[in-house]
C-alpha cells in the first residue's frame, strides 16, 4: 500500500499542495437537499436558487445629501422653500420655477425637481435659498434601479451568503429563501494518550486539544457538527467509529493516527472500508493526509499535531466543505503578496506554511515569522495573524523578497 513508503522528505511520490487540493475539490460534490429559511438565519448558508430583483433598487429617485431639491434649469436663481421631504415622509406637491423643497438624505425627490443643492452650498434666509453653485441635472440624486434594476440577477444559486449578500437580499424584501441544507460533519480524534478536559493527566498523557480547534473551525462554517469524541488506538474501535460516522454524516474527519507509526491505523482501515488516497503532501506542517470516500461520506484523516490539523483543515478541508455546502465558486484562502521583514529558513522540495505576523513599518506592510515553527507549537498559531507560504522550490526566503500570505482573519 502507498502508505507504507518511508519517510524521505523529498519523496518523489509526495503530492503537491495544488494537486491534492484539485483532487479533493473534484471529488467534493454539493449536497442535494435544500430547505427554505428566513433571511435572518441565512448567514453562512449557500443560496440554492437564483434570485432576481423583483423591483428597482432604489425603487424611486431619492436624495444622496441633505439640501434643497430644485429644477436645474433655473441655474443660480433665488428659490422659495415650499415644503419639505424627509425620509419616509415625501413632499406631495410639485416643484416649479423659483421653488425648492428642503430635502434630507434618502427622502423622495419631489415631482418637478431634478437636482439637489447640498445645504453647504446654499445661503438660506427665512424661506429664501440662494444657490452658491449651479446644480447639474441629476446632481446628488440616486436614480431608480441604480443598485439593481427590476428583473436582473441579484444573486446566483451557489452564492455563499455573507453579511453583504444578506443586506442585498434584505434590500429586495426577500424574507424566505431556498438554501442548501447544512453539511453534516462527524469527527473524532484518535490516540491512546488523549484525555478529556477536566481530567487529571497521567504520565505520557495530553489533553485532546485538536477536537476543540476542529469544532471551532467547523462551527464557523455553520456545519451540523457530530462530535464522536476520542477513540483509542485500537483498529476495531476506530473501524466502528468510521462505520457509524459514515452512516450519519456527509463528511468524516479524524485527527491523528495517519502517519506510518505502529499505532497508525487510519490509512489501513480506510483502504479496507472505503476508497482512500493516502498522501504524503509536499508541505510543512501537515505532511501525511488521508483523503477518500467512506460510503457516501467524504473522509479526511488529518495529522495529529495540532498546528498540522489546523493548517491542513484550512488548505484542504475548508475548500471541500464549502464546495459540498453548495458554494459554486471554489474557495481557497486568498493570497496576498507582502515583503518579508527577515530571512526565513526552509528546506527545498516542500511548501512551507509558516506562521507569521504582519508588521506596519515606516516603509509599508511587511511580514515576519513568529519564531518557533514546529507543528506542535499552538502558541505560534495563536500569535500568528497569517500563514506565510514559501514555494516548494525555494531553499530559503530572503528579507525584502515578496512572499504569498494567507490572512487568518477575514472581514467577510
Ligand atoms: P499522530 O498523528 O497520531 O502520530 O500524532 C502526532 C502528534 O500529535 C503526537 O504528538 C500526538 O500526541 C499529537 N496529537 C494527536 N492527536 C491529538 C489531539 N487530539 N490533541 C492534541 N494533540 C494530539
Ligand atoms: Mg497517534
Amino acid at each position: 500500500m502507498a502508505h507504507c513508503c518511508g519517510g524521505n522528505e523529498h519523496d518523489s511520490l509526495a503530492k503537491s499542495v495544488a494537486d491534492a487540493r484539485d483532487t479533493i475539490l473534484a471529488a467534493s460534490l454539493p449536497v442535494q437537499g435544500t430547505e427554505s429559511i428566513h433571511l435572518g438565519n441565512a448567514l453562512g448558508r449557500v443560496l440554492a436558487t437564483d434570485i432576481h430583483a423583483p423591483a428597482n433598487v432604489p425603487a424611486w429617485s431619492n436624495s444622496a445629501m441633505d439640501g434643497y431639491a430644485l429644477r436645474s434649469m433655473d441655474g443660480d436663481a433665488v428659490r422659495c422653500i415650499i415644503g419639505q421631504s424627509f425620509a419616509g415622509h415625501p413632499f406631495k406637491g410639485h416643484v416649479g420655477a423659483g421653488e425648492c423643497v428642503r430635502i434630507m438624505t434618502g427622502a423622495m425627490v419631489p415631482e418637478g425637481a431634478d437636482a439637489v443643492l447640498i445645504q453647504e452650498q446654499a445661503e438660506v434666509h427665512a424661506d429664501q435659498v440662494t444657490p452658491q453653485v449651479v446644480s447639474k441635472t441629476g446632481a446628488n440624486i440616486r436614480q431608480p434601479g441604480e443598485d439593481l434594476q427590476a428583473g436582473t440577477l441579484a444573486l446566483e444559486a451557489g452564492t455563499w451568503l455573507r453579511p453583504a449578500q444578506i443586506g442585498l437580499l434584505a434590500s429586495l424584501g426577500v424574507a424566505e429563501l431556498a438554501v442548501y441544507r447544512r453539511l453534516r460533519v462527524a469527527f473524532f480524534s484518535t490516540g491512546d494518550e488523549l484525555r478529556p478536559l477536566g481530567s487529571a493527566l497521567g504520565s505520557g498523557q495530553i489533553y485532546d486539544s485538536n477536537r476543540y480547534a476542529l469544532h471551532g473551525m467547523l462551527q464557523r462554517l455553520g456545519c451540523e457538527i457530530l462530535d464522536l469524541g476520542r477513540i483509542v488506538d485500537d483498529p476495531e474501535q476506530i473501524e466502528a467509529a468510521l462505520h457509524s460516522a459514515a452512516t450519519m454524516a456527509d463528511m468524516v474527519i479524524s485527527t491523528g493516527g495517519v502517519s506510518v507509526g505502529d499505532a497508525d491505523y487510519i490509512a489501513e482501515l480506510l483502504g479496507r472500508l472505503g476508497t482512500i488516497n493516502f498522501w504524503k503532501i509536499n508541505m510543512k506542517p501537515g505532511r501525511p493526509l488521508a483523503f477518500g470516500q467512506l460510503g457516501d461520506a467524504t473522509f479526511f484523516g488529518l495529522p495529529g499535531n495540532p498546528v498540522s490539523t489546523m493548517v491542513t483543515f484550512y488548505q484542504f478541508v475548508r475548500p471541500s466543505i464549502l464546495k459540498r455546502m453548495g458554494k459554486a465558486a471554489p474557495w481557497t484562502a486568498p493570497l496576498v503578496q507582502i515583503p518579508l521583514a527577515e530571512d526565513l529558513q526552509k528546506k527545498g522540495g516542500r511548501t512551507d506554511f509558516q506562521r507569521g505576523r504582519l508588521l506596519l513599518t515606516p516603509t509599508g506592510l511587511q511580514v515576519t515569522g513568529i519564531g518557533q515553527q514546529a507543528s506542535h507549537i499552538m502558541s505560534g498559531m495563536v500569535h500568528a495573524d497569517c500563514l506565510i507560504i514559501l514555494a516548494a522550490e525555494a531553499e530559503h526566503a530572503k528579507a525584502g523578497s515578496l512572499v504569498d500570505i494567507q490572512l487568518l482573519e477575514g472581514l467577510v
